[in-house]
């Protein structure tokens, strides 16, 4: 669990369309994957001077799945979005959605557009978001969030008189994600659900807090193929991520072994906190206890 800086002071929740542009910088993005210094930076002032005035360029992005044009993923994408019955909302952290190496905008490429609704904020309510606490106040509403009032959500299905029609993901930081989850009353009303899975995170080039920890693709991946009973929707919306990663990998990045794996290897590089309540989670880390 990394601090993250905020990149917007809360305000009002923003819906956005599903597959709409970021507001991501150029430079960010080449700072991240390591494409290009710009040729500019080992010149002088006085050459600078010298060089034509050009409009500052911007990477153009592929419109279909937000990446920049040169590392597109579509080739790894659905011809056409996958037919699911069930409506997915994602509850985005704001801080998330300035992040350069994102999931949802490639979860959103692959599924049909009213099907997947991306509202980003912190704070949600009746008044901001009537849309919203109606979805949330439906009895055929889940929310994934993992806990011990969470049920298995195979298991769920199974026994539950009414079919989930809906269900909501946090998209954030684990930080992120509980506070989105404990300070809004709204989302402790529909059914909470967890997934019981073996699969460690295929997502490597972000450190995740334990092996278990899934990316909001994956979450959303898995859930789906549960509801709707069909494995191949886990399939095709985890082949962009693949592909993602392993571009990453190619191009210089490492991949990122979860703080889980290097407390228990001895490979954790920062002293340990001193606070001990952050001592705490870390010893259960340490010991695979649920935290
Ligand atoms: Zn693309």
């Amino acid at each position: 669990m990394e601090p993250q800086k905020e990149a917007r002071t809360p305000g009002d929740p923003v819906a956005r369309p599903s597959g709409s542009s970021r507001s991501q910088t150029p430079n960010d993005e080449e700072r991240r994957e390591g494409d290009t210094a710009p040729a500019e930076a080992s010149l002088g002032a006085e050459a600078l001077w010298e060089l034509p005035v050009e409009p500052a360029e911007r990477r153009p992005e592929c419109s279909r799945c937000s990446r920049p044009q040169k590392v597109c993923l579509c080739p790894f994408l659905p011809l056409h979005p996958l037919h699911i019955s069930t409506h997915l909302y994602i509850i985005q952290h704001p801080a998330e959605e300035n992040k350069v190496l994102r999931t949802v905008p490639l979860l959103t490429a692959c599924l049909p557009q009213d099907k997947c609704k991306v509202k980003i904020g912190r704070r949600f309510s009746e008044e901001r978001d009537p849309e919203l606490s109606t979805v949330c106040r439906k009895s055929d509403t889940l929310i994934l969030y993992p806990g011990a009032e969470a049920a298995n959500l195979e298991e769920f299905i199974l026994d539950s008189p009414i079919y989930p029609s809906t269900i909501i993901i946090i998209d954030g930081t684990w930080s992120q994600a509980k506070d989105i989850f404990y300070k809004n009353s709204l989302f402790r009303l529909p059914k909470q659900v967890q997934l019981k899975t073996s699969i460690s995170s295929q997502y490597v080039i972000r450190t995740q807090p334990t092996n278990r920890c899934l990316s909001t693709l994956e979450c959303a991946a898995a859930a789906l193929s549960i509801l709707e009973k069909n494995n191949y929707i886990q399939e095709t919306l985890l082949r962009p991520l693949q592909a993602l990663c392993s571009f990453q990998l190619q191009h210089g990045a490492q991949i990122r072994l979860s703080k889980e794996h290097l407390l228990k290897n001895g490979l954790y590089p920062k002293p340990m906190p001193k606070n001990k309540r952050k001592l705490r989670k870390m010893e259960l880390l340490m010991n695979s206890v649920k935290i």
